[in-house]
């Protein structure tokens, strides 16, 4: 599997490019609300939620210490807020209860499998959003598998999994050195825009060659429409 997920990397990062990556190493308080935000949204509307929470108050110390209202409303426009809005607060005011201030620097001397269950423990968090805080905070080479992941790593044929927590086993297992970060967006991209959840736009897909899904799947170009292309100019 492994020489298969070089080929797709490469074959994706010619048709994308090398995604964008922080020079600065992101906090990984940030990023672990960030994901949670972003969960069941759109990327705009998760962003929006999170710069109104780090517009509105000063620090994550004061938000554990606001009213779970008062949260609500700074990310209603992300959606689910009453649930995450508690999980946010529940998160924040257990750090501080356990370390004195919010932090999860601890994690960094930690190995991958131990940051997971350290975060998988807090309410709200699961593998996905610990291995984000992994990828995108700490620096390692892990694969966050969420929706778009779990869907075309399946279409491809990389796996055949029912589950993103099995696919993200083994994905992770047979992951190339240094392949995590380009591969795990580049597939997003290509889930978003192109393997679409109810329509794949086979017949202009990069991967049309190698994925084992195609012939089941054949769309007509008929079936492109010119915004699908026009997306496709754009990325
Ligand atoms: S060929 Fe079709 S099913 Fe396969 S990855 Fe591309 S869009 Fe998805």
């Amino acid at each position: 599997m492994k020489s298969l997920i070089n080929k797709i990397n490469k074959i994706l990062i010619s048709k994308f490019g090398v995604p964008n990556r922080n020079a600065a190493e992101m906090d990984p308080v940030d990023v672990l609300i960030a994901t949670i935000l972003s969960q069941n949204t759109t990327d705009k509307n998760s962003y929006k939620a999170y710069k109104n929470l780090k517009a509105n108050f000063k620090n994550w110390n004061e938000v554990a210490s606001a009213k779970q209202k008062t949260i609500e409303q700074n990310i209603r426009i992300g959606g689910l807020a009453k649930q995450k809005a508690k999980s946010i607060k529940i998160i924040l005011n257990e750090l501080l209860k356990q370390k004195g201030k919010v932090t999860l620097d601890y994690l960094k001397k930690l190995p991958n499998d131990e940051v997971v269950s350290e975060l998988v423990k807090f309410n709200g968090v699961g593998v996905k959003t610990a291995s984000c805080v992994l990828l995108f905070s700490l620096n390692r080479d892990v694969c966050p598998v969420d929706t778009h992941v779990h869907r075309t790593a399946n279409r491809i044929g990389l796996v055949k999994t029912k589950s993103p927590e099995k696919t993200f086993e083994l994905l992770n297992k047979n992951l190339p050195a240094g392949a995590a970060h380009s591969f795990h967006t580049n597939l997003i991209k290509l889930g978003r825009d192109i393997c679409k959840s109810g329509r794949p736009l086979c017949t202009i897909c990069p991967l049309f060659k190698i994925c084992t899904y195609a012939e089941k799947n054949m769309h007509s170009i008929s079936k492109v429409t010119k915004n699908d292309f026009l997306l496709l100019d754009n990325v």
